[in-house]
């Protein structure tokens, strides 16, 4: 197809939440962008409503004729649900394109299908690139952060928009180009995977001050504010401390007991966990967030279970753990979350090839999306450092986590003597423990794994493998 007439320096299908506001926060930024919607009123509204941005904005009732309106090599982006609307989506374009085009699949893809894609274009064409967009409606309207996968070309082709709409920390933009394929994608997920263990933990502490100190959800909201002034700064601190002081205006309440207490997902936590025991490497923070998600969705059957055990005995000593505590073990927590979410980007990399850069990625994270924080520049500055060390050996996070370490200890331990889940900090204390010791305990698993298998060990005294032990002859 050629380009005659074409004006528009890109082009995007979908405008529902994501894709509405993206293409106008393109629009806002200068660039003349062609849409396109399955559902023709839905283009019309869109138009209605922009504004003065309409005069950026180019609609088409036909694929046809918005390909068409397209420059030359055209870039188009996909803002439709991940799956298969995105192959059906991209069926319908590659007869309309050249092979020089691109296609940017900007949805929550899951990035093994991405690595797919990738892969049937460098096949077939057009050119496909899959990029991670986060921080929601606010995000893409506004400024996101952008996790870019594919050819690092068409990176090249369109960095300049990309770069333009994304949310900017220290006018440093949060947008960047991690490597071939579905790298983008996977450390979109990642980033969500995080989200639920940072999310998790603040429940968690949440949990503990509701229930263990009886605290009102406006004094809890306090400590959260409170907190958001130190180290623990960050978005989701913010809201958490807004959602604990916003009153229900139908009743007065405070919206948290309004809410019900079963979590929902759209399933990138689970896909973290999966690629976490996939790729053989830690993310037992993530994991345990994630199946606490599960757990809280099973309201009728949590419900037997207090009818049948009793209510635990929540109430806490004070003496015995203190708001501070609570705040370190946040801390820490987050640290090692942050190190099981890096260590699985990492290995990764290194089982694709992908280039990934670890420093790069913390960076990117800083601003625009949902896990921003404070502590994502002094973990830039540690990856910097040294990329392959886990994030909670670098001098700056081991030295935090000597200070926090004991009372992260405390609160797990009180909080199991009186009945008070806290699951993805347990998770964080266990990773903490088994990666501080030299002698564990996985000695047993391969001497019962060489009994009844034959598996084979190693010796602590000798060099070799295929070591085993004397059980044929007990
Ligand atoms: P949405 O509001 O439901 O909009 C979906 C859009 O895709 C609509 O324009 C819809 O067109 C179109 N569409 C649906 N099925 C299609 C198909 N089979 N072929 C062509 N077009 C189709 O979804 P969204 O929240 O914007 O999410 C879009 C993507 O962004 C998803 O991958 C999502 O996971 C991701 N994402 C969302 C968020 C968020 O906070 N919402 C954040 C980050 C990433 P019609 O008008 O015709 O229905």
């Amino acid at each position: 197809m050629t380009s005659q007439g074409a004006q528009a320096d890109i082009g995007l299908i979908g405008l529902g939440t994501m894709g509405g506001n993206l293409a106008l926060n393109i629009a806002e930024n200068g660039f003349r962008i062609s849409v396109f919607n399955r559902t023709l009123e839905k283009t019309d509204q869109f138009i209605a409503k922009a504004g003065a941005l309409a005069e950026k904005l180019v609609p088409s009732k036909t694929l046809e004729d918005f390909v068409a309106s397209i420059a030359s090599p055209r870039a188009i982006i996909l803002m439709v649900p991940a799956g298969d609307a995105v192959d059906a989506q991209i069926a319908a374009l590659r007869p309309l394109l050249d092979a020089e085009d691109l296609i940017i699949d900007a949805g929550n893809a899951n990035y093994h299908d991405t690595n797919r894609r990738a892969a049937d274009a460098e096949a077939q064409g057009p050119r496909f690139m899959g990029i991670g967009v986060s921080g929601g409606e606010e995000g893409a309207r506004f400024g996101p952060s952008i996790m870019g996968g594919g050819a690092k070309d068409a990176w090249d082709q369109v960095g300049h928009i990309l770069e333009a709409i994304s949310a900017k920390h220290d006018n440093e933009p949060c947008a960047a180009f991690l490597g071939a394929a579905g790298a983008g994608h996977l450390v979109k997920t990642v980033h969500n995977g995080i989200e639920y263990a940072d999310m998790q933990m603040i429940a968690e502490v949440y949990g503990v001050m509701r229930d263990g100190f009886g605290m009102s959800s406006n004094e809890i909201g306090d400590v959260f504010e409170k907190w958001n002034g130190g180290i623990l700064q960050s978005y989701l601190i913010e809201i958490s401390y807004k959602v604990a002081k916003t009153a229900d205006p139908e009743t007065g309440k405070p919206m948290l007991d309004i809410i019900l207490d079963k979590a929902g997902q759209k399933g990138t936590g689970r896909w973290t966990a999966i690629e976490a025991l996939m790729l053989g490497t830690p993310a037992s923070a993530i994991e345990a967030a994630v199946a606490t998600r599960n757990m809280s969705a099973r309201l009728d059957e949590r419900k037997k279970g207090e009818a049948e055990f009793g209510a635990a005995p929540n109430e806490l000593d004070r003496e015995a753990v203190s708001i501070d505590a609570l705040e370190a073990a946040l801390i820490a927590g987050k640290i090692i979350c942050y190190a099981q979410g890096f260590g699985l980007i990492l290995e990764a990399a290194k089982q694709y090839g992908w280039a990934m850069p670890l420093p790069e990625i913390a960076k990117i994270w800083r601003n625009g999306c949902i896990i921003r924080s404070a502590m994502l520049n002094d973990m830039s500055a540690a990856l910097a450092d040294d990329d392959e060390r886990n994030l909670m050996l670098a001098p700056f996070f081991s030295d935090k986590l000597k200070e926090t370490e004991a009372m992260l200890r405390q609160v797990v331990a009180q909080a199991a003597l009186h009945g008070l889940p806290v699951p993805a900090l347990s998770a964080a204390l266990s990773y903490f423990d088994i990666m501080r010791t030299s002698c564990s305990t996985a000695n047993m698993l391969q001497g019962q794994r060489d009994f009844f298998g034959a598996h084979g060990f190693e010796r602590t005294d000798k060099d070799g493998t295929g070591y085993h032990g004397p059980w044929a002859m007990g």
